[in-house]
């Protein structure tokens, strides 16, 4: 068995032909997808990059490794790292990004490297490193191209796309974005898909966070917003069927691939898509956003021991019915449903005690008890976020 698992960053709940047609036209993805399972019912664990991948690879929640939000540099000591222990068992590991340097930090268990955005090549580069016919192969994309500024002339997501969302401009930015999450699909992941052999490979294609293009969120990290909450999951397993059901979220992608990989699960709170439930018990998502015109010192400091910190804290938990969302501190926890774009209170009584869950899935966690590692240098880290768009 061989392992694919494609991240398309900044990927929206919608931005996907098989649902929404009339948004975008990718008719080689849809062709060589047409046998995947797909979910729109999927539900991030973050909304911003670093803290997202370092759960997928993980299987923990932010609060749990460490990394809170987009601009926390350390990680806790301990945690599972999926590709390393791939590695230990014998696979031949690769991971790539179009933006290696955002991955910075994050601790996936093999060094992420830099391959290029421009479509010929960046195919050429992953069919190097692919070795045909083989098997015990687990390879990682991060595909970049779909981030703001979805190339804009200037190239900078604070810039001329960030002017267009305060001017209102937002049907130019849509139009922007979708054209290249049609040339992601149609140039880069059709074209990766269609050489590999189906029966020998397990393949799993997620969107890490959506997009929100408002005044209060230029583009994601900065809520749990519905649009920048919930993602897009397609899941090819050979010979067997993934049970994503009423809702998922990305914490249940590493207990998966363990399963299929039979490398041996470690706890957490994440669930085995292949195993039917007769339950699903609430998931957990949190932000801290990354404060804007702060010093590097003040929003680089290391992330306290209980999971709170000393800034802003999104935390939402959620069953396929019904969402909770609190803003700390001070806030009061709003009700939703986790489904619904307009994101409008609910009027029902809430089925869950959203602080009770909270608090269970903060004390029954092993790892947060864990010290914190040194990390990236908070330097280079600032320098990354500022030149990926994240600070301005
Ligand atoms: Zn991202």
């Amino acid at each position: 068995m061989n392992l694919l698992l494609l991240s398309v960053d900044s990927l929206r709940w919608d931005a996907v032909g098989r649902t929404h047609p009339h948004l975008l036209t990718t008719p080689k993805f849809d062709s060589v997808t047409a046998d995947f399972v797909f979910t729109d019912r999927c539900l991030s664990v973050s909304t911003a990059t670093r803290p997202v991948h370092q759960s997928v690879f993980s299987g923990l929640y932010p609060f749990e490794h460490g990394i809170t939000g987009q601009h926390r540099r350390q990680r806790r000591r301990g945690i599972p790292r999926l590709m390393a222990e791939l590695s230990h068992a014998g696979y031949h590991v690769g991971a790539f990004s179009e933006a290696a340097s955002i991955l910075g930090g994050v601790d996936i268990g093999t060094t992420v490297s830099d391959v290029s955005a421009y479509a010929p090549d960046g195919l050429a580069a992953l069919r190097t490193w692919l070795r045909p016919g083989a098997d015990q192969q687990a390879l990682f994309m991060h595909y970049w191209s779909t981030h703001a500024p979805y190339g804009a002339a200037d190239a900078r997501a604070l810039g001329e796309t960030a002017e267009l969302v305060r001017d209102g401009h937002i049907g130019l930015v849509e139009k922007r974005y979708l054209q290249a999450v049609e040339d992601c699909f149609e140039l880069k992941i059709a074209p990766l898909l269609e050489n590999l052999d189906m029966s020998r490979w397990t393949i799993v294609l997620f969107g890490d966070h959506g997009e929100r293009w408002t005044a209060e969120e230029l583009y994601h990290g900065q809520t749990l917003h519905h649009d920048v909450l919930r993602v897009p999951l397609f899941l090819h397993v050979p010979y067997q069927s993934a049970r994503p059901g009423e809702i998922c979220s990305l914490i249940d992608l590493a207990p998966t691939v363990r399963d299929v990989l039979q490398v041996p699960p470690v706890e957490t709170f994440g669930r085995d898509l292949l195993r039917p439930v007769s339950e699903i018990s609430p998931y957990l998502a949190q932000i801290e956003p990354t404060p804007h015109g702060l010093r590097d010192d003040e929003i680089l400091s290391p992330a306290s021991a209980s999971g709170q910190s000393s800034t802003e804290v999104w935390w939402s938990v959620f069953d396929a019915a019904q969402k909770a969302t609190i803003r700390e501190p001070g806030g009061i926890w709003q009700w939703t449903t986790p489904f619904d774009p307009t994101a409008v209170p609910l009027e029902s009584p809430p089925r869950f005690d959203a602080t009770h869950v909270r608090r269970q899935l903060l004390a029954g966690s092993t790892y947060c008890r864990s010290g914190l590692e040194d990390g990236i240098d908070a330097d280079v880290l600032g320098a990354r976020l500022r030149d990926l768009g994240y600070l301005s």
